[in-house]
């Protein structure tokens, strides 16, 4: 498998082996000074996402176009250079060493780039110019953030002004109440107080600048933050939302991170300390978090219960609310409609159970699409896929501990996806983001009803198998179609998948999920790159918007 993923980044010539910094023979090294060329959103979030996921599968930087074998125009725009000092390009072959709060990300929608990573930038800016010394803050006249590149050519659609703003009134990402981001798209020319130490200033949308789309920069979603007195300075910093809604700063130092209990790569690996070590799934894991985190079990549960919520909480909102979507589709909303027939139906048990299972995915969905808070699982697109297991397991009465140790079990799922192929979508497309999300409901189900660590594999393995070559064309580039139905069809087939491998003999089946992770990953390479989010295929240049 390790050649077939060494393969992916760079089509054909990739070795897999060099630095950060790229090689000749794998690829040419980042250009410095190099001004991006003019993307489109579709083609900046290819390129970025792309560069992002090459880079996590390659540990190279810079990668060519896909030169086809019959010696045809490269298929792909080149992605642009994003500077080697970021921890994004940094990472490396080893063992797996995501944590879970890098995983399961708590912020709006609809995209993890656009939204959630500039509201977590401008918390984060928040909370570093409360700690500004006083003096200096009297002097204060004004907040000011400045957005570049694609953020900046696209950040009007996907809310990025609106959640910048939200994190600069010091709104926490994971808590922050729908109603409210919901006022700030509402009242666009409205001031807002915000108190920071002795001194409380006006902000409104005005303050949030859409900038340069071309420039210099370090990554293609930067954007800056200022405190301001007048036009002088006081305290300013570069902050880029570097994909998956993870961010980084100008200086970023990526946090230490110590060696897990028990090291894997692969599924295998993983199988050999459940079967042969008899270690229980949700014991390993714990014990890797605290490892690799230095977090306590405490805060283990509490951080999966605080994701819980947030997910359920989401369900039941998207629930009772009913809206036309923002954007250009103007679709209608239709889980609170799929949730009040479920009382007169006469579809029967086997309809009223899917009916519950999709409204669910599509009440999740929807709230991404209006740009409420969501938990990437794995990313915002398939956000809707895990409430809806979870809110399905609650409806079981499933305990809390089953269900956080669900959550350990769909997270071991998603790392090794992420680590042996993708999760994005531009990469791989909706196989790395609906696929991964089934597959770890799947596991998720399994999990939490108690089900064997070959169920539990088996079942993930199941619903990812019947992803395989999912295509990523959402319409007119929005998160809406086909991802919302996407999502409820995803948490469906999590539900199938597991009452499937728990009926199977587990050591019959035949595919195993190494090997179906190698599937996903050799048919990312294959897949055109009119089906990875570039809205140039399928649905998207098939439904003719009126
Ligand atoms: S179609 Fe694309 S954007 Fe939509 S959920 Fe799938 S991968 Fe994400």
């Amino acid at each position: 498998m390790e050649k077939i993923l060494n393969v992916i980044g760079n089509p054909g010539t990739a070795c897999g082996t060099c630095t950060p910094k790229g090689c000749e023979s794998c690829g040419p090294a980042p250009r410095k000074n190099e001004t991006p060329a003019a993307f489109s959103r579709r083609e900046f979030g290819h390129a970025i996402l792309a560069a992002s996921a090459s880079a996590l599968l390659t540990g190279c930087s810079s990668q060519k176009n896909a030169e086809p074998a019959d010696g045809s125009a490269p298929a792909a725009p080149t992605p642009p250079a994003l500077s080697p000092d970021l921890a994004v390009v940094q990472t490396s072959k080893g063992p797996i060493m995501t944590s879970l709060d890098e995983f399961y990300k708590i912020g709006p929608g609809p995209s993890s780039s656009h939204t959630m990573g500039p509201m977590r930038i401008t918390y984060d800016f928040f909370q570093r110019v409360s700690k500004v010394p006083e003096d200096q803050l009297q002097r204060a006249t004004a907040l000011k953030v400045h957005l570049f590149g694609s953020l900046s050519a696209t950040g009007k659609g996907h809310g990025t002004d609106r959640a910048s703003l939200a994190g600069l009134l010091g709104k926490a990402p994971a808590t922050c109440p729908p109603e409210f981001l919901d006022g700030l798209a509402a009242n666009p020319d409205q001031t807002y107080k915000v108190t920071i130490g002795p001194k409380t200033l006006d902000v409104s949308l005005k303050d949030i600048v859409f900038d340069a789309t071309k420039g210099d920069f370090r990554h293609p979603n930067t954007m800056t933050a200022k405190l301001l007195a007048g036009n002088e300075s006081l305290y300013e910093l570069e902050y880029y939302s570097v994909g998956g809604g993870f961010i980084e700063w100008k200086g970023y130092k990526p946090p230490d991170k110590g060696q897990p209990k028990y090291p894997f790569e692969h599924a295998g690996e993983l199988k050999k300390y459940l079967i042969d070590d008899k270690i229980p799934l949700p014991q390993l894991l714990l014990a890797n978090e605290m490892a690799i985190s230095g977090k306590s079990e405490k805060d283990i549960w509490e951080f999966i219960d605080q994701v819980t919520e947030v997910m359920v909480r989401g369900v039941d909102t998207g629930l009772t609310v009913e809206s036309v979507l923002p954007g250009p589709i103007k679709l209608h909303s239709k889980a609170a409609g799929m949730q009040r027939n479920l009382k007169t139906t006469a579809k029967g048990a086997a309809g009223r159970a899917i009916t519950q299972v999709a409204s669910y995915g599509f009440a999740m969905g929807e709230e991404n699409a209006r740009g409420h808070i969501i938990v990437t699982a794995p990313t915002a697109g398939s956000a809707g896929i895990i409430p809806a297991v979870v809110k399905s397991l609650r409806d079981l009465n499933t305990p809390t501990q089953q269900i956080r140790n669900g959550f350990l079990a769909a997270a071991a799922i998603g790392y090794l996806c992420k680590h042996n192929a993708t999760l994005s979508g531009a990469e791989g497309g909706c196989q790395a983001e609906v696929g991964v999300g089934s597959s770890m409901g799947a596991a998720m189900i399994a999990q939490a009803l108690g089900a064997s660590p070959k169920v539990v594999s088996n079942a993930a393995e199941s619903a990812l198998e019947h992803h395989l070559g999912m295509t990523c064309d959402p319409v007119a580039g929005y998160v809406q179609v086909p991802c919302i139905e996407r999502c409820a069809y995803g948490a469906v087939k999590a539900w199938t998948a597991y009452c499937i491998a728990s009926e199977e003999i587990p050591e019959e089946r035949r595919v195993d999920l190494d090997t179906t992770i190698a599937a996903m990953a050799l048919t990312a390479k294959e897949m055109n790159v009119k089906y990875k989010e570039t809205s140039e295929g399928g649905l998207a240049v098939s439904v003719v918007l009126c």
